[in-house]
């Protein structure tokens, strides 16, 4: 996909829990292997019986805009010649009662709207610290 969040973008400091999410170029949701839970996003243990036995699993692309905030204030430097761009909490079609947030992109400000169906893209992203390549996850309009 063309380059959406560019080369000043922040981001994530990648650690166990979330590694997958943020490299793994899919929707990975936590699985708990004693009951079964879907949770996202990821802890250390399960938030439904509190088991560590945790793994996870592809949850699909697609998801419904729960919520919708278009940012016009730009809170780093680095995003100022971002905004206005717009963020949403989307509700995971594969994992009921997963929510994440992410970007949307290729939709104007105030286009994005509360109950719209979105798909996940993801963004390449080399992290120059970690030598890592990053998956960013990003919504789209379906
Ligand atoms: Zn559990």
């Amino acid at each position: 996909m063309s380059r959406h969040l560019g080369d000043e973008w922040l981001l994530p400091a990648l650690e166990p829990s979330n590694r997958e999410w943020f490299t793994a170029g899919a929707l990975r949701v936590q699985r708990c292997n004693a009951c079964h839970a879907d949770q996202h996003p990821p802890e250390e243990v399960c938030g439904s019986c509190q088991s560590t036995d945790l793994t996870f699993r592809d949850a699909g692309r697609t998801g419904r805009v729960e919520s919708a905030v278009v940012v016009h204030h730009a809170v780093h430097p680095r995003l100022k010649e971002r905004v206005p761009y717009t963020v949403a909490v989307v509700s995971i079609d594969d994992a009921p009662g997963c929510h994440a947030i992410g970007n949307v992109v290729d939709a104007a400000p105030g286009d994005v709207e509360i109950g719209q169906a979105v798909t996940a893209v993801f963004e390449s992203v080399e992290d120059e610290q970690s030598g890592e390549t990053l998956q960013i996850p990003l919504w789209r309009l379906a």
